[in-house]
């Protein structure tokens, strides 16, 4: 990894570290103040909310990163270079510290002036945009600092954890109790006992055990501040590629745009290791990759986002509509796009859920496949996302037995993931296959399968299995507010019944629009709307034209 972070840092140095012309830093004047640099001050400290760059036009600026054993160095910024990173647009706590090492002389931008930049002067934007990408890319590879994760591979929560910082972009050092040996010295030293991890030791001063989401957001400052009392042009409910299409769309379009999510960015594409077929990227993008470029777009266009966060009911009885969470936080919105997507449905065994996370996984990214490294797995599904699991897994893991319940996968998978897994040498199709059993001691041990016309189930000594059957819409909290099918989809447009807006009382003249929900002003696209195309590019889609909707339904 280390060599991954220099070789990066390397060729792409003019990028990360770019050093602006004279041109461009008369430019830049116009978006914030000269402010004098005294050798010694501090200007950011990790987890601060600075919200804006430093230029530097005189004297130097280093920029360190505190770990639990002291401060590394990241840079140094000369005259004509800057401090800042992708948390600075999005209003987060930062990562690392930033103290002059040289009096001199600097342009201080603010959150304000940094929206005003990227949003107005194209070329600066690109340079800096670039920079911040890369930047954080640069911390995440780097595997140091001072938010530290100890866990064990075996425990669910402590994936919960991984996969929520990894898939937030969340740089953080990573020790397993089982494999690393200064583990226990760590926790001694921060008065930890093994049986309570996992355990995140959270910028050297706090100790959080096994911790929310949102605990874990909260202490690590993950997202901008919000004023919950301002009324929202429109909030998006669910940032998969849908909703985060309705914020790029809508914030670039000028709305007041908030977007609300459960976990992180990206949604079910998050998880996907490969997209393959959407328009525009022939040699696949992770969808993590994608979510990420989205996320950081929606934010250049001043769209707020905030993670860890559940919208638990909606109150339309009246506009602004009401949002509350779980958490007891409650908004209000003009309009609403709910794009809060499907989830894989579970199997209808009894003790399934003591093994999710700790054998039993509903996605295959990097972080599952380096868990079952070598070892024999299986994978229950005939879709592409099953498809794309396999072949993923195949390249990883010793063998891939992928289970479906029918004859074969052509009814149901893409050609090229067909073809691919027949050229996989350590793919085994067992059609006609269902698991019948899961077995385990606190974690999966052995999975027993039974294929129809075979007699007797078959039992293995198999330690991880990946569900990757059909979807479940996430709209039961929507339940007697808008019309949903019988499946629990939402039902817009044209698809509503005269009875479907009867009970929901639909107070306008007019019909619905296009993606709208029986109650006006409501928009549902991508997988949670009835009869939507389970792809990206048509989720990216619904969310992109629902926004023309939205300002519509805001001038009613
Ligand atoms: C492994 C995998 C591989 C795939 N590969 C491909 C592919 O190669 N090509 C392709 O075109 N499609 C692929 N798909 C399908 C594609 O990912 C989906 O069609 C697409 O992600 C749907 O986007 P969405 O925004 O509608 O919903 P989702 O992606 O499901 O996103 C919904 C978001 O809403 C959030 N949410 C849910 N409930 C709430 C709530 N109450 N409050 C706040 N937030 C909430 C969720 O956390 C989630 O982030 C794949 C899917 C999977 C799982």
């Amino acid at each position: 990894m280390a060599n991954s972070v220099a070789n990066l840092v390397e060729t792409r140095r003019d990028q990360i570290f770019p050093t602006f012309t004279a041109a461009q830093l008369a430019r830049l004047h116009h978006f914030g103040q000269r402010t004098p640099l005294r050798a010694g001050e501090v200007l950011i400290e990790p987890g601060q909310r600075f919200g804006g760059i430093v230029v530097v036009l005189s004297g130097a600026l280093e920029v360190v990163r505190p770990g639990i054993d002291g401060e590394g160095p990241v840079t140094v910024h000369r005259p004509g270079q800057f401090a800042g990173e992708i948390s600075a647009l999005r209003g987060a706590g930062a990562f690392v510290r930033v103290r002059v090492l040289e009096s001199g002389e600097a342009i201080a931008i603010d959150h304000q002036g940094l929206q005003r930049l990227v949003q107005g002067d194209a070329e600066l934007s690109e340079l800096l945009m670039r920079a911040f990408i890369l930047r954080r890319m640069g911390l995440i590879n780097q595997e140091q600092g001072d938010v530290v994760l100890i866990g064990s591979g075996h425990s669910a929560s402590t994936l919960r954890l991984r996969q929520f910082l990894g898939r937030n972009g969340f740089p953080y050092v990573s020790m397993d109790v089982d494999r690393d040996p200064d583990v226990a010295a760590l926790l001694e030293r921060f008065n930890v006992g093994i049986d309570e991890v996992p355990v995140i030791l959270c910028r050297g001063e706090t100790v959080l055990k096994n911790p929310s989401n949102e605990q874990l957001a909260d202490c690590l400052r993950m997202n901008p501040e919000i004023d919950d009392a301002a009324v929202r042009d429109l909030i998006v409910i669910g940032a998969g590629p849908a909703g985060l299409a309705a914020a790029v769309y809508g914030a670039s379009e000028g709305l007041d745009v908030l977007v609300l999510e459960t976990t992180a960015p990206g949604g079910q594409a998050g998880t996907s290791s490969k997209i393959e077929n959407y328009l525009g990227f022939p040699t696949g993008i992770s969808g993590q990759a994608l979510a990420g470029r989205a996320l950081v777009q929606a934010q250049k266009f001043g769209a707020d986002v905030s993670v860890a966060g559940t919208v638990v009911r909606l109150l339309c009885h009246r506009r602004p509509y009401r949002i509350e969470l779980a958490s007891g936080r409650v908004v209000h919105a003009r309009t609403i796009v709910v794009a809060t997507g499907a989830e894989y449905r579970p199997l209808a065994i009894a003790n399934l859920s003591q093994f999710v996370g700790a054998g039993v996984y509903y996605a295959a990214t990097y972080l599952e496949a380096q868990i079952c490294k070598g070892e024999e797995v299986v994978v229950v599904g005939g879709g592409n996302s099953a498809g794309q699991a396999a072949v993923f897994l195949a390249g990883n893991c010793r063998r891939v037995n992928l289970l479906v319940r029918s004859s074969g996968l052509a009814a149901s998978m893409s050609r090229y993931l067909i073809r691919r897994i027949e050229e996989s040498p350590n793919i085994t199709l067992r059609p006609f296959t269902e698991i019948t059993a899961l077995e385990g001691n606190g974690r999966l041990e052995r999975v027993a399968w039974r294929t129809q016309g075979q007699g007797e189930a078959e039992t293995r000594d198999i330690e991880h299995v990946f569900l990757m059957t059909g979807a479940v819409p996430n709209a039961k909290w929507l339940e007697g507010w808008v019309a949903l099918d019988e499946r629990g989809f939402v039902r817009t447009g044209s698809d509503l019944s005269a009875e479907d807006l009867a009970a929901t009382r639909w107070p306008l003249a007019r019909a619905p629009h296009l993606l709208e929900t029986s109650r006006p002003g409501i928009f549902a696209v991508g997988d949670v709307r009835a009869g939507s195309i389970k792809r990206v590019a048509a989720a990216v889609g619904e969310g992109s034209a629902a926004v023309q909707f939205v300002h519509r339904a805001l001038q009613e």
